[in-house]
């Protein structure tokens, strides 16, 4: 997800020099490409992560190195091509730090919904009110493989469902009205053509 504010050019530049995320692994800094709608890998249901192997938390790594240099608060794996499910997010919260998420899934969220503004690293410059739960508890594994039971609210409860939607092959684009939908998608299909 990439984080908005009221102008579009003022995205906040989030914590990105962090280097030490991720001790113990490969100390190269490895940033993947971001796939962009409408790439099919986008809405593929991502597979369950059975083992968390070398490739795995290297995964992880360069997601982050990817989502920090993308200047966003949350990336997923299908985003970089690898349909599995996990995610990284760093919503720059006071006291926060980077999270990554295997296997996360949304057991409780709220009635009360709250609509914002979003954005996403697959959708350059495109951004869109979408109206979601603003409490949500997640069940997810951290690297270490250890479960976690996590609740999480306002702007990191956003990027978590925003996230988890994509490991069901779902965008946020899917949030909206059919109409909004369209002119969101006419004016990506402009701005890549004339990239
Ligand atoms: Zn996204």
């Amino acid at each position: 997800m990439k984080e908005v504010t009221n102008s579009n050019d003022n995205v906040i530049n989030l914590c990105k020099q962090k280097n030490n995320y991720l001790p113990n692994t490969c100390p190269d800094m490895t940033i993947r490409p971001v796939i962009l709608y409408p790439d099919p890998v986008l809405r593929k249901e991502a597979e369950f992560i059975t083992r968390i192997t070398k490739d795995i938390r290297q995964l992880a790594r360069d997601m982050l190195d990817t989502m920090y240099d993308a200047r966003g608060i949350g990336l997923a794996a299908p985003q970089v091509g690898v349909s599995k499910q996990m995610f990284t997010m760093d919503c720059g919260q006071a006291g926060g730090c980077a999270k990554i998420f295997i296997n996360p899934v949304i057991i409780d969220s709220s009635e009360e919904t709250e609509e914002s503004q979003e954005g996403c690293l697959s959708f350059p410059q495109q951004y869109a009110d979408i109206e979601r739960p603003f409490y949500c508890t997640t069940k997810y594994r951290n690297l270490e493989g250890k479960l976690v039971k996590e609740s999480f609210e306002g702007l990191e409860a956003r990027c978590v469902q925003h996230e988890i939607d994509h490991l069901e092959g779902r965008l946020f684009i899917d949030h909206l009205h059919s109409f909004k939908r369209q002119i969101l998608l006419h004016d990506l299909k402009k701005l890549l053509a004339n990239q």
